[in-house]
């Protein structure tokens, strides 16, 4: 009897054991929902963990559209590999755009084009991607991504392992060029690259923004992606309330330290508009960094040679972080023990920002 009810025990608990998910730590928000509904209505499977922590990052952090992930799937060896008929195919980018099975009428109209050759498969996916139907879907899943305060802030972490080539306006309409990005600094003392920190502390301050309930957009989620300063800015423009760009100076001084927050000049010629809101941002973080890290507080520089900067139509902030060619500064910052110091100061700016 006992050694029934001690098999029957070991019974429950390998039952138990085996349905615990693999990764119990995967996020269950609208973003990992979004890519689950394409593992299962394009691929035909259950998402693998890390397949969809992947697209599931890349929504969260703004680095790819619904629709572009969608096309992600539609485009996958995997997918292609399947070989469909157009009808079948039509059928699949029914139920991926529109959450639906198709109408006939709507189904012969695809498939009929598809026949002619009038269009081909890529077309069809941006019908089907730009449609009202669809635009409500993409709202309802990036809703459901839990208690957002409905701010959206941009992070911009500077420079890049690869930079972006060439030149570009240094502001809309301006003759001026500039170079497109630029290198960036190093650690001195470190020998951390500048580029390398600045998607460090970007990371982690898009973490927090999060969890203090702020809708984040990243213009690199890499170091491997060259983006130019232009692009940047764009990428800000394109649905966020303010922009963050993160960078750390350089000087051949090394007795020079502190950080300070760029902004562009009353007397922009492109977007003095958002001068005032910049200046505001600008100086609130720039207080709330400097009191949280102990970095000394070099206040706000109001210049008109920042591409990114000028390029914005949204308020906008260039936060330089400290001198990596200071030694203080450049073993305090390169220190990973002091990055959530300098993550809340600036995302306590932030918050101070939109409470005033
Ligand atoms: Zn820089």
């Amino acid at each position: 009897m006992r050694k029934k009810l001690l098999s029957l025990i070991i019974a429950v608990v390998m039952t138990v054991l085996l349905v615990v998910p693999v990764n119990a730590d995967i996020i269950d928000d609208g973003y990992n929902g979004f890519a689950t509904r394409l593992y299962t209505v394009v691929l035909g499977r259950t998402p693998d963990p890390v397949g969809l922590e992947y697209w599931g990052n890349r929504l969260r952090t703004r680095n790819i559209s619904f629709a572009d992930c969608a096309r992600g799937f539609l485009f996958s060896q995997e997918f292609l590999a399947k070989n469909v008929s157009d009808t079948e195919y039509v059928t699949v980018l029914y139920r991926t755009f529109l959450d639906r099975e198709p109408e006939s009428a709507g189904l012969d109209y695809w498939t009929g084009r598809l026949a002619l050759g009038s269009v081909n498969r890529d077309t069809v996916i941006e019908g089907f991607s730009n449609s009202a139907e669809f635009g409500e879907l993409c709202r309802r899943y990036s809703s459901s991504s839990s208690a957002s305060n409905g701010i959206t802030v941009c992070i911009d972490p500077g420079h890049s392992g690869v930079v972006a080539s060439g030149y570009v306006p240094l502001g809309p309409g301006s003759s001026d060029m500039k170079l497109a990005d630029t290198s960036g600094t190093r650690g001195r003392f470190s020998g951390v690259a500048e580029y390398v920190l600045t998607m460090q502390i970007a990371n982690q301050l898009c973490t927090e923004l999060e969890a203090r309930g702020y809708n984040v957009i990243m213009t690199r989620t890499d170091n491997s992606t060259p983006v130019d300063c232009v692009t940047r800015a764009q990428i800000g423009n394109n649905g966020a309330d303010i922009m963050v760009r993160l960078h750390f100076d350089g000087l051949d001084n090394s007795s020079v330290s502190g950080a300070h927050s760029i902004v562009i000049a009353p007397n922009n010629p492109w977007n003095p508009q958002t001068y005032a809101g910049s200046a505001r941002l600008g100086r609130c973080i720039i207080d709330s960094y400097c009191s949280a890290t102990g970095i000394r507080n070099r206040g706000v520089s109001e210049q008109n040679n920042m591409t990114g900067n000028n390029w914005s139509t949204i308020p906008c902030v260039l936060l330089e972080m400290g001198f990596m060619t200071n030694q203080h500064d450049d073993l305090y910052m390169t220190n990973p023990a002091n990055h959530s110091a300098m993550v809340n100061g600036i995302a306590n700016g932030i918050d101070a920002y939109f409470a005033s």
